[in-house]
């Protein structure tokens, strides 16, 4: 039986991994934070190894390597969150950037055979409006992609200095139920389901005409594990090559719930989507969800993994917004104050 170790197992690539993993036979280990909320593995949890570590202490990682001894590692652990990596540089530099190092060191020394998956990110690219590919080259515009850049740049380098089997997924934006509540997909989809079951009134968001390129999750961890069994590592760009507006993402989830609102003003801070029924403002624009830079489109190129890999993204677009959204109206909530509402 084959040895897995997740870091990041409680998220949610992680937690749509262990999922796979356990289905395909592997022993499954995870690394958890202490106090990490536990939600989406709650109903596997008993099926996983556990070890409390955290990617900023070495000695953690030594102990869950050894423990684990794993045949495959999926570095999935990391502070994701743009907007809050302007707020906490350091603290993500430290885990993104040197605990990707410090893993590796640990693997390095322990299992330097095991095949490792690193999770970059298509924020690297950052300032450009081209399709990318995997030779593209990278402006990262927050200290989140500055981490991932580094932290990308340690696995290959690892992979070149030390013959080690090393793959990075270079992910385009991934969503599904399990997606971080700060994120806009997630915030939109809980969003307009608290507004038509009336438990909240409006919705604050910020710049609506951004484009990105949205998978599902659930999908994008096959891949992952098809990297680790190829002859030769290598680096791949994981994406729909599909790209729509934070906007359209918003005006679908309208309709799934069966909300008629419409645009008022001219696009931009000023502008607000109106119920029809009542009149009532549903969407405003505030400028905390503003970014100091924004990337405003981020595409990719599939056509490596489609080729090498034979994998190919299912779910489309509207899909993802219904999953998203049928998810929310499933797992209702209680109302909110406006406070956290905002705060959101
Ligand atoms: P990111 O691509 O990793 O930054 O994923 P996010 O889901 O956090 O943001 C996607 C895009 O949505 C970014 O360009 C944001 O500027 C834009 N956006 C607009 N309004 C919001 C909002 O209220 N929250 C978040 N998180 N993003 C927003």
């Amino acid at each position: 039986m084959k040895r897995a170790l997740i870091t990041g197992i409680a998220g949610q690539d992680g937690s749509y991994l262990a999922e796979f993993l356990l289905a395909k036979g592997y022993d499954v280990f995870g690394l958890v934070l202490r106090d990490e909320p536990l939600r989406w593995i709650d109903p596997i949890k008993d099926r996983l190894i556990l070890m409390e570590g955290d990617l900023r202490n070495q000695k953690s990682l030594d102990h869950a390597v050894r423990q684990a001894l794993p045949d495959e590692v999926y570095h999935l652990g990391a502070l994701p969150f743009v907007a809050i990596s302007w707020k906490q540089p350091v603290l993500t530099a430290d885990v993104n950037a040197l605990g990707t190092t410090r893993l590796l060191e640990a693997l390095r020394s322990i299992t330097p055979h095991a095949r490792i998956y690193h999770a970059s990110t298509s924020e690297m690219f950052g300032l450009t409006e081209e399709i990318q590919t995997e030779e593209g080259l990278f402006h990262p515009r927050n200290p989140y992609s500055i981490s991932k850049c580094y932290s990308h740049w340690i696995a290959v380098n690892y992979r070149e200095s030390y013959d080690m089997y090393v793959c990075c997924g270079i992910m385009f934006n991934h969503e599904s139920p399990r997606r971080g509540e700060n994120f806009v997909t997630r915030k939109i989809a809980r969003g307009v389901v608290d507004i038509k079951e009336g438990k909240q009134d409006c919705l604050y968001l910020g710049n609506l005409d951004v484009w990105r390129d949205w998978g599902y999750a659930s999908e994008y961890v096959e891949v992952m594990w098809l990297m680790l069994q190829q002859d030769a590592p290598d680096d791949y760009i994981i994406s729909t090559g599909e790209v729509h507006t934070v906007r359209e993402f918003l005006e679908e989830a309208f309709c799934v719930v069966g909300l008629d609102a419409e645009r008022n003003g001219k696009k931009g801070i000023e502008e607000a989507y109106i119920r029809k029924d009542n009149g009532q403002a549903v969407v405003r624009i505030s400028p905390e969800f503003f970014r100091p830079v924004e990337l405003t489109v981020l595409r990719g190129s599939n056509s490596k993994a489609k080729g090498k890999l034979k994998w190919e993204p299912k779910t489309r677009f509207r899909e993802l917004v219904r999953i998203m959204v049928d998810y929310e109206m499933q797992n209702t909530r209680p109302t909110q104050s406006i406070r956290e509402v905002k705060r959101r």
